[in-house]
C-alpha cells in the first residue's frame, strides 16, 4: 500500500489534473490511499475572504463566485461523463453554499474566531476531493472523496496548529478505509485538517497535507509516502538563488526534518515525524516529470564526502534581544517571557542565551508584538528590548556536521569572504544541523559562497 500526496500545483489546471489523475492511474501498487491539497491559490483566497467578509458582506457573493468558477471550469474540463459531471458540481455547489452561510456569519457579527477560521479554510480541500475523484472515476476508477475530520484523522493543540494523535488516529482510521481498499478503490482523502476530541474542524498549518499524508501513511502502515509535488525535491540549495543547485537523491529523516524547519519550502515541517516512528520511507516527486528520481526520505543515515547536503535560507524570522547584566543567571526569567509568548501564541523558533543576553529567534511578524509583550511584564532585570527585524537564517544541514573537524572554519570563512557579518550562532542543538543569522541584504551572497564552497562554483559545476 501507499499513500500519494498531491499537492495544489498539480491540481491547478485541466492538463495539471488529468497528469495528476494519470500518474495515480499508472501506480502499480494494488492499494493506494490519495491525500489532496486545495487547487492552488484557493487556500490564500479562503483567508482573503475570511478578512473580507469581516469588513463587509457586500463582497461575499464576487469571493465565493470566483471559486465556483475555477472549480466549475476544472470540472467541466476533465469530467465529461454527465452523471459523474453533475454529482460533482452538486457537491461542490453545496459546499460553496455552507461557506457563504459562514461567510455571511463572520460579517454579521464581525468577528471570527480561530476554529471559525480553520472550518472556513477547510473547504478548498473538500472542493478539491470532490473534483478529483470525479476525475478518477471518469477514468473507471471506483475512487471515493472522502473528508478527514469525518473519518477520524484526530488532533489536538491550537486550531491553525493542530498536533495529530497519532495513535488515536491509527486505530480509528483503518475501519473507514478497508472495504475500499480491499476492492481495489482510491480513497482520496482532504489534506490540511483533522477532527480535535471534540469534533470541531482543525488544520495543522500552511502546507498541512504533507502532515496529513504522513498521518495516514502512519495510520494505515503503509510501505511508502509519495509526495508529488510541482519541483524535483529537495536541492543543494534553493535554485532562485543558487541557479546551478542540485538535486539531492536521498536524505535521512532528521536532515529532511531540519531543512523543513529551517525554511526549505519543500515539506511542511512535522511531516517527517509520524514516517519516522514506524521507518515509513517518502520519496518526493515531481508530477511534471514523473521519471526524474526525486528526493527520498528514510531511517539510514548516510555520510557524504563534503558533508554538508544543502544550504538553506528563511527570511522570515526576525530576533527579539534581551538585554541585562545579570540575566544568565535569572533561573525562572525565561520562564516568565516564554510563557507570556506563548500564552499570546507566539512560535518561539529557537533560544539563545548568554550572560548579558537572551536572543529568542521568532516570526519575522511576530517580533514587534513580542517586543511590547516583554516590555508589559516589567521584569527588573531587563535592561534593554531590542527588536530585530531586517536579518535571515541561514542553515547548514548534513550528517557528519557534528563530529567533522574543521568544518564550521569552512562555513564561516566562505561567511566572511561573502562580506557578510554573523550576528547568531546555534549549533549542536540538532546533531545535523548549524544555523545562524546574518543581515538580510546579505543572504543571496551568503548561500552562493557557501554553496560554491561545498559544491564547487557555477563553472566548476558545468564541467564535471
Ligand atoms: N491548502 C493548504 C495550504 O495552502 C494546505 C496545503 O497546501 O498543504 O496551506
Ligand atoms: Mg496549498
Amino acid at each position: 500500500m501507499i499513500v500519494m500526496k498531491i499537492g495544489g500545483s498539480s491540481l491547478r489546471s485541466v492538463e495539471s489534473l488529468r497528469l495528476a489523475a494519470g500518474v495515480i492511474h499508472g501506480r502499480p501498487e494494488p492499494e493506494k490511499i490519495v491525500v489532496l491539497s486545495a487547487v492552488s491559490g484557493v487556500t490564500n483566497h479562503l483567508l482573503r475572504s475570511v478578512g473580507e467578509a469581516m469588513q463587509s458582506e457586500r463582497r461575499i457573493g464576487g469571493l465565493l463566485d470566483y471559486l465556483n468558477l475555477l472549480h466549475r471550469e476544472l470540472i467541466l474540463g476533465t469530467i465529461s461523463d454527465s452523471r459523474i459531471q453533475h454529482r460533482v458540481l452538486d457537491e461542490v455547489a453545496y459546499l460553496i453554499s455552507r461557506l457563504e452561510k459562514l461567510l455571511y456569519g463572520i460579517a454579521y457579527t464581525g468577528e471570527c474566531s480561530r476554529r471559525m477560521r480553520d472550518l472556513i479554510i477547510s473547504m478548498g480541500e473538500r472542493m478539491a476531493v470532490q473534483l478529483l475523484a470525479g476525475a478518477l472515476q471518469q477514468q473507471g476508477l471506483e475512487a471515493q472523496a472522502l473528508d478527514a475530520d469525518k473519518i477520524d484523522i484526530v488532533a489536538s493543540g491550537e486550531f491553525g496548529n493542530g498536533n495529530a494523535e497519532l495513535d488515536t488516529t491509527a486505530r480509528m482510521l483503518p475501519q473507514h478505509l478497508h472495504d475500499l481498499l480491499r476492492r481495489g478503490g482510491i480513497p482520496v482523502i482532504t489534506g490540511f485538517f483533522g477532527r480535535t476530541p471534540g469534533g470541531h474542524t482543525i488544520t495543522f498549518g500552511r502546507g498541512g497535507t504533507d502532515y496529513s499524508a504522513a498521518i495516514i501513511a502512519h495510520a494505515m502502515e503503509a510501505e511508502e509516502l509519495q509526495i508529488w509535488k510541482d519541483v524535483d525535491g529537495f536541492l543543494t540549495a534553493n535554485p532562485e538563488i543558487v541557479p546551478e543547485a542540485r538535486p539531492l537523491d536521498y536524505l535521512a529523516y532528521d536532515e529532511a526534518a531540519e531543512l523543513s524547519y529551517f525554511g526549505a519550502a519543500i515539506l511542511h515541517p512535522r511531516t517527517v515525524e509520524p514516517l519516522s516512528r514506524k521507518g515509513i520511507p517518502a520519496v518526493i516527486r515531481n508530477t511534471y516529470r514523473p521519471d526524474a528520481p526525486g528526493t527520498r526520505i528514510g531511517a539510514e543515515k548516510q555520510q557524504h564526502q563534503e558533508i554538508i547536503k544543502s544550504v538553506v535560507t528563511n527570511s522570515d524570522i526576525g530576533m527579539l534581544r534581551l538585554h541585562g547584566a545579570s540575566l544568565g543567571q535569572q533561573v525562572g526569567f525565561l520562564k516568565t517571557a516564554v510563557s507570556a509568548l506563548s500564552d499570546a501564541e507566539i512560535n518561539i523558533i529557537s533560544v539563545i542565551t548568554a550572560q548579558t543576553a537572551v536572543n529568542l529567534l521568532l516570526g519575522k511578524g511576530d517580533v514587534e508584538r513580542s517586543a511590547r509583550l516583554v516590555e508589559g511584564l516589567h521584569i527588573a532585570y531587563v535592561d534593554q528590548i531590542e527588536p530585530v527585524t531586517d536579518v535571515a537564517l541561514i542553515g547548514v544541514v548534513g550528517e557528519g556536521l557534528d563530529t567533522t573537524r574543521g568544518l564550521a572554519a569552512r562555513v564561516f570563512k566562505a561567511v566572511a569572504g561573502a562580506g557578510a557579518n554573523v550576528e547568531m550562532i546555534a549549533s549542536g542543538a540538532s546533531r545535523v544541523t548549524q544555523y545562524f543569522i546574518i543581515k538580510e541584504r546579505d543572504r543571496d551572497a551568503t548561500v552562493r559562497a557557501i554553496h560554491s564552497e561545498f559544491f564547487g562554483s557555477p563553472a566548476q559545476a558545468v564541467r564535471r
